[in-house]
């Protein structure tokens, strides 16, 4: 089987994808890049994670040409794809539609830094203007925002993140959504103070490799 360890753990994200309650149903999706980010494990569209096998997930190659696999892939592959390839560092991406992250989306606001672990994401988490789902559109106001951040909000819709492997992509979209629950809680009983750029600058730095720990698997 093609990409059998990015299948794997695609199919493995997605189960969690439920369990850490960051998608409702077959919402959201996942892709990974093999090392040489020549062809993309990306989950099949509309197929209830908890039955998710290595062999339903998708491998297609960076025109979007399904090589292995038998179901749909995503409806988003356009996205996934272009963040693949717009950045060198980008090898696995996470779209979730987490509650408290798209209440902002729906208000049409980015995410400021009100909690240090924004940083994961960036100083800010932008907001991408409305598009259709799996529209090249969506695709490309997502690429256009993104900048060198790990995390977009799409507006209307949800969240989607970007790391070097999986591990870093689903951990963003977690801290994403804790950071903006807490800016939701903020906001309701008063107003959050935001940490300046230089802040959260120095959280960057101090983060770089958390959690890379010698013989684990990402
Ligand atoms: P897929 O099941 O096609 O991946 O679509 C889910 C989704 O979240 C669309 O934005
Ligand atoms: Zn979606």
């Amino acid at each position: 089987m093609l990409l059998l360890d990015e299948r794997q753990a695609v199919a493995e994200y997605g189960k969690k994808l439920i369990t850490s309650g960051l998608v409702k149903g077959t919402g959201g999706n996942i892709s990974l890049a093999n090392p040489e980010k020549t062809l993309l494990a990306i989950t099949p569209s509309g197929v209830p994670y908890e039955t998710l096998t290595p062999e339903d997930v998708v491998v297609v190659d960076l025109e979007g040409n399904r090589v292995d696999g038998q179901l749909k892939p995503s409806s988003e592959m356009a996205f996934h794809l272009a963040l693949i390839k717009q950045r060198p560092d980008i090898k696995a991406v996470v779209h979730t539609h987490s509650e408290h992250a798209t209440a902002l989306a729906c208000l049409r606001w980015e995410l400021p830094a009100v909690h240090y672990l924004i940083g994961s994401a960036g100083s800010v988490v932008p907001l991408a203007p409305y598009a259709t789902f799996g529209t090249q559109a969506l695709a490309d106001n997502i690429c256009r925002v993104i900048g060198s951040g790990n995390a977009v909000l799409m507006a209307n819709h949800g969240l989607v993140t970007v790391g070097a492997n999986l591990r870093k992509a689903f951990n963003t979209a977690e801290l994403v959504e804790y950071v903006a629950k807490v800016y939701v809680i903020t906001k309701s009983v008063g107003t959050p103070v935001q940490l300046s750029e230089a802040e959260i600058q120095e959280v960057i730095d101090r983060s770089v490799g958390y959690g890379d720990q010698p013989g684990k698997k990402n």
